[in-house]
């Protein structure tokens, strides 16, 4: 999928295929609306497929995607603050029963963190958005000081999940519906290899496979 004349051809065949076939589905979410049971935020990573890796179609999820799938702490300012007003709006308005911070296997985001940028005009936002992974790196470095550079990777995209899932509990709605009871955090990894998803089990605090 390089040329966009790629993309309109794949357009035509789910308007022939796809859209046809769910037509009854997608018609019924226009006249009654959204009803998300889930919250994901994954990583925009291109082989990050959420809808395709849960077995789901149009109206399951609510997605934010960004680089590293980070979630800012909550910071009320004037700022633009789109990963903040998505997971408001999944909460307070949609009221998902669960959120998803999915983290995956070769995360470039990640991999930046161990590498030395050099700020330039083109690059000012990437270089300020990663600061939301070096807790999770600095963390990494310090329990796994002699490992190699895949498991210490490895290591840091499962902690970084950790810290987005607490940095979650900082937005006044998340803690309120945790703490009701009404609403689950889960921090899951992807391996894009393997296919296979890894949750976070906070009680050992170590990762599991999803699904045995
Ligand atoms: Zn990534």
């Amino acid at each position: 999928m390089n040329k966009i004349t790629e993309l309109e051809k794949g357009h035509e065949t789910f308007k022939k295929v796809k859209f046809k076939a769910n037509e009854d589905r997608f018609k019924k979410l226009v006249s009654q609306g959204q009803n998300p049971k889930a919250l994901f935020i994954g990583c925009s990573d291109s082989r990050v497929m959420p809808n395709m890796i849960t077995s789901t179609g149009a109206g399951d999820l609510f997605i934010i995607r960004n680089i590293g799938n980070f979630v800012p702490a909550f910071k009320p300012d004037s700022d633009f603050h789109a990963t903040a007003a998505a997971i408001e709006y999944a909460v307070s308005t949609l009221e998902v029963n669960d959120i998803i911070v999915c983290g995956h296997s070769h995360c470039g985001a990640i991999g930046a963190l161990y590498k030395t940028l050099v700020p330039t005009e083109e690059n000012i936002h990437t270089i300020k958005w990663l600061e939301l992974g070096t807790t999770a790196k600095r963390v990494a470095k310090a329990a796994l000081p002699q490992v190699d550079k895949a498991e210490l990777l490895d290591y840091t995209e499962k902690v970084s999940v950790i810290f987005q899932l607490e940095n979650l509990l900082s937005y006044p709605a998340v803690r309120r519906r945790v703490e009701e009871g009404t609403l689950y955090l889960h921090g899951w990894h992807y391996d894009l290899a393997s296919g296979e998803i890894a949750y976070y089990d906070d009680e050992e605090m170590v990762f599991r496979a999803l699904g045995g």
